[in-house]
């Protein structure tokens, strides 16, 4: 479902984005504390910990240092703020970029890039879309809904 996503928006729409290869900012958009908001499913958060889990011990203790600081300064425990809440991404690695980038983005992240124009955005409906699909299978697996978590309480304890 994350590939066939991925294909869509890159075959339909990402050629009119920004280059990230050249973009001046590089991870402004993972690390944006004001603006980062991916809430993902118990699913999806088994395939970021599978991938995190995989990755070599100096990039998994950044990780888990990353994730420990932004649980705390962001309030992601708070059930006030359980959903509500932005934060910066501990799995943007800089010089490298995203982490789980071709093993477990998570749907939103794959559908972000920077547009000039409005209309040149992939419309919300894809989106929503994928994110119907994923919560289907996820239910199909857990046999209920689960709660939706930010990506620090998804990753939380691997490293
Ligand atoms: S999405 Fe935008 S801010 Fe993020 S790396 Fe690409 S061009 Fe830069
Ligand atoms: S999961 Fe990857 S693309 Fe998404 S915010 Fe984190 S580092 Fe950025």
């Amino acid at each position: 479902m994350r590939a066939s996503f991925a294909a869509r928006i890159k075959n339909g729409y990402e050629h009119a984005a920004k280059d990230c290869l050249t973009c001046e900012t590089k991870g402004a958009c993972c690390l944006d504390a004001h603006f980062v908001n991916v809430r993902v499913s118990r699913l999806e958060a088994a395939a970021m910990r599978d991938a995190v889990g995989e990755l070599p011990l100096d990039l998994r203790k950044r990780v888990a240092e990353r994730t420990v600081v932004a649980i705390e300064r962001y309030g992601l425990r708070s059930a006030e703020d359980a959903d509500a809440a932005t934060y910066a991404c501990p799995l943007f690695e800089p010089g490298i970029g995203c982490l789980v980038h071709s093993t477990a983005k998570p749907l939103p992240c794959i559908a972000h890039a920077c547009y000039e124009r409005q209309e040149d955005l992939p419309p919300d409906e894809i989106l929503d879309s994928a994110e119907l699909a994923v919560a289907n299978l996820n239910w199909r697996v857990y046999g209920k809904a689960t709660a939706q978590l930010s990506i620090p309480l998804a990753v939380e304890g691997v490293g």
